[in-house]
């Protein structure tokens, strides 16, 4: 029997695991793990915060997954050792003949010092979304900045639509005019790409919310509130930031790293450990200065890679699937109307990324997009 060890279900491990436990047949066991009881995408989380759906409608729950042959086992896994081939877990170990590790990047509000302190608004994570909705909605004059606080991090157009949306919010409410916005940025432009930057930018600007570029927050003055940077200080009244992301603790004491991400191989994400592979938000893939951004839809794709390498060294497939980092994002531009990123890093001669839209279409495929996964991967949606 051969096993096959999956680490992390959100989109890279159950995009794996659907592919394999489709191909492989008797004498493969595989086995997915995580720490959590249900999935949801991650704008989703938007959602709640903005109180259109509530976190159970959002949520799948592992106990409906509908994967053939996968065994799912909720576990935190504290150890991976791809010397000895063993991942420990607080429900065992488990050897394995291929791993996936495919745990996501995790976020790190202490490394901004003060932020916790500030009140440590987010809505990157699910909880995070639930408290900041009434505190945006009590928010009523003065100073809103939200703030990026380090990169890489997940969904690069998410805190730009989070603004459109909030920006909106606040007119709806009828306080807008007592309210200045601010988006504070680390980066010279929103995303590396022009076209991409110049339609983000416009946006914000049509709705009068300030952009601050270059400016890498090293703390936050909770008690005057003021955000820190090496040259200045920004005031604010109320603060959100996207918080610092980093490896999971465990990889990050793994020898799968040396410092930060896992690097795997770009043309079928392997490590330099055979049969060792890594996709989705925990892996660091270059794209000339910069790196394929974090998004389901690249976890995704390195997913099928992965599923079709092991396939192609079972002897079960003569080719591997080329992985091109090849997705599609969709973005609110407020009022409804909704965006969409195309983006091919790594399938021609060099990286397509293209920004259409806005249009009516788009807002059936933004839900086709979270339903069609719920319902490959989940029994009930
Ligand atoms: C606000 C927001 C909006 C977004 N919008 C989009 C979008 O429109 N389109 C898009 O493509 N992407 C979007 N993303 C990004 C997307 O959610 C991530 O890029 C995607 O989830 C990455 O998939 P992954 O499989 O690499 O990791 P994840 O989906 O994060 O999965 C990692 C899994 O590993 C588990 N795990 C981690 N550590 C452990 C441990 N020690 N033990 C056990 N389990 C563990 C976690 O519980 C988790 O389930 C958005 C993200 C955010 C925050």
């Amino acid at each position: 029997m051969k096993r096959v060890l999956i680490l992390g279900a959100g989109f890279g491990g159950l995009e794996t695991a659907t592919g394999l436990g489709a191909a492989l047949g008797d004498g493969y066991e595989i086995t997915l793990v995580d720490k959590r009881d249900a999935f949801y995408v991650g704008f989703a989380k938007i959602d709640v915060m903005f109180g259109h759906r509530s976190e159970e409608a959002v949520s799948s729950r592992y106990t409906e997954l509908a994967l053939e042959r996968v065994r799912f086992v909720k576990a935190e896994i504290t150890a991976i050792d791809p010397d000895a081939r063993r991942v420990e877990t607080s429900a065992g170990a488990f050897d394995y003949d291929y791993l996936v590790v495919a745990l996501g990047a995790d976020l790190n509000p202490g490394a901004t010092p003060g932020f916790p302190e500030s009140g440590g608004h987010e809505f990157y994570s699910m909880a995070g979304a639930v408290r900041l909705g009434p505190v945006m909605e009590s928010f009523s004059e003065g100073t809103f900045v939200l703030a990026i606080l380090g990169a890489p991090y997940k969904c690069p157009p998410a805190p730009y639509e989070v603004a459109y949306q909030i920006h909106d919010r606040f007119v709806a409410r009828g306080v807008r005019d007592r309210i200045t916005m601010k988006m504070v940025i680390p980066g010279p432009r929103p995303v590396p790409n022009p076209a991409v930057a110049t339609a983000l930018e416009q946006l914000l600007q049509e709705r009068n919310i300030e952009l601050v570029t270059k400016a890498s927050v090293s703390s936050v003055d909770a008690a005057n509130k003021k955000l820190v940077l090496a040259d200045r200080s920004i005031d604010y009244d109320l603060l959100v930031g996207v918080p610092v992301h980093g490896p999971p603790a465990v990889v990050r004491a793994s020898k799968l790293v040396d410092k930060g991400y896992i690097e795997p191989s770009t043309i079928n994400l392997e490590t330099k450990y055979p049969g060792v592979y890594a996709v989705g938000d925990v892996t660091k893939l270059p794209v000339g200065d910069a790196a394929v951004p974090k998004a389901g839809a690249f976890a995704e794709d390195a997913a099928r890679t992965v599923v079709s390498d092991i396939l192609v060294k079972e002897g079960l497939r003569d080719a591997l699937v080329k992985f091109e980092a090849r997705g599609t994002c969709y973005f609110e531009l407020g009022s409804g109307a909704v965006g969409k990123v195309n983006a091919n890093y790594y399938g021609g001669d060099k990286p397509v990324m293209t920004l259409d839209g806005p249009s009516d279409e788009y807002i059936a495929q933004k839900k086709d997009f979270e339903s069609s996964r719920r319902g490959r991967w989940f029994k009930t949606q």
